[in-house]
């Protein structure tokens, strides 16, 4: 049974086979198959509902499907416009014209899983439990999750890290900026899931070690390192937000496949330091361990046992504040952090057929699920 959260049985986790949450990019019949159910799951959906969405500049379709949601199809259509637009206020736009989105059912509770598609049109497919409530709805990270994807150019299996590591990290970037999450929530989240990411034993960087940690958790600490030194080396005037906005300003989207140096060579040119390409020359075919104690020490986060109190003192305390300021978070009581029903939730959780998915939401905002 997989224990889940980021204190159990890391070794583990590290060396079980890449879970595939979504797909933003199909390799292989697994993914293929995916696809043909994605399809049959649209033909059915287009029967049922369908909006048009204006997010950015861009038109999003929205298909709901005609099953026994709790909720009513408007507050399913306004989940999926608050998401969209997350990812517009992060991006400086919606990262590509125009994109459906289909939403079906299944039994359970909350946003149970998600697959963004980009050979043909953009697509992001969601499966929504019937008894998902509002609630649910608020605390939602996986849909823009999905939406995040669409922004990043398809690249070669072996740099799955960087489409996945993006989505993990950006989504929490994006919501806190957007004051869906606070600080407080983002960094506590880091801190519990970037250990997932380091370098385990035989790791050979990257590129070559496919596991669940290193793809989702290694990738978001390459893009948090990267994210710190644009910031350290531009004296805060640029962030990882400029470099990503500017591939997709020129024009490229999940509907493009590119080399990886290439993507991060137009990030480099727009933030003006070369960090991208450097931590990815320095993390791709090597280990490169991190010392994430050190790292939050610098940023003045402090991990305590319902949270994380920060120390405005610290190094690279200006730095942290850049990263994560954002709206006044709105929703913050929404977000509790009390251990003990977490460890019940995921008790009840890994039970179902869903788990891997579940596992990680729960292990990700604890409490809300
Ligand atoms: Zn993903």
């Amino acid at each position: 049974m997989h224990q889940p959260g980021p204190h159990a049985e890391p070794n583990r986790r590290t060396i079980a086979p890449v879970r595939r949450h979504c797909g933003a990019i199909l390799h292989n019949l697994q993914a293929g198959l995916l696809v043909g159910a994605v399809l049959l799951a649209w033909v059915s959906a287009a029967r049922a509902f369908d909006a048009t969405l204006d997010s950015g500049d861009a038109k999003l379709h929205v298909y709901v499907e005609d099953a026994r949601f709790e909720l009513p199809y408007g507050r399913i259509v306004a989940w999926v416009q608050r998401s969209s637009d997350v990812v517009s206020d992060y991006f400086g736009g919606f990262p590509v014209e125009e994109a459906y989105v289909a939403v079906t059912g299944q039994p359970g509770k909350g946003v149970m899983n998600g697959i963004a598609l980009g050979s043909g049109e953009a697509v992001v497919n969601v499966k929504l439990g019937l008894d998902t409530d509002e609630r649910d709805l608020s605390n939602d990270w996986v849909l823009v999750h999905e939406l995040i994807h669409l922004a990043f150019p398809k690249v070669h299996t072996r740099h799955h890290w960087a489409e996945e590591g993006l989505a993990v990290y950006v989504e929490s970037v994006a919501r806190v900026q957007a004051g869906m999450i606070d600080a407080e929530t983002l960094w506590m989240h880091f801190v519990d899931g970037m250990p997932n990411g380091l370098p385990q034993e035989g790791d050979r960087g990257l590129d070559n070690t496919p596991t669940w940690g290193r793809t989702y958790w290694g990738g978001a600490l390459f893009y948090l390192l990267a994210d710190i030194e644009i910031i350290r080396r531009t004296g805060g005037d640029k962030t990882l937000k400029n470099g990503l906005r500017a591939i997709v300003g020129e024009g490229y989207s999940i509907r493009d496949s590119l080399e990886i140096r290439h993507i991060y060579r137009i990030a480099d040119r727009a933030t003006g330091v070369p960090v991208l390409l450097e931590t990815y020359e320095s993390m791709a075919d090597h280990p490169a361990s991190v010392d994430l104690v050190l790292l939050w020490r610098r940023l003045g986060v402090e991990r305590t046992v319902s949270g994380v109190v920060f120390h405005e003192n610290a190094e690279w305390a200006g730095v942290r504040t850049k990263i994560s300021a954002g709206k006044n978070a709105k929703n913050m009581a929404k977000f509790s952090k009390n251990t003990i029903s977490i460890s019940q939730r995921r008790r009840n959780l890994v039970m179902g057929n869903d788990g891997d998915r579940i596992e990680r939401a729960v292990a990700i905002y604890p409490g809300t699920r």
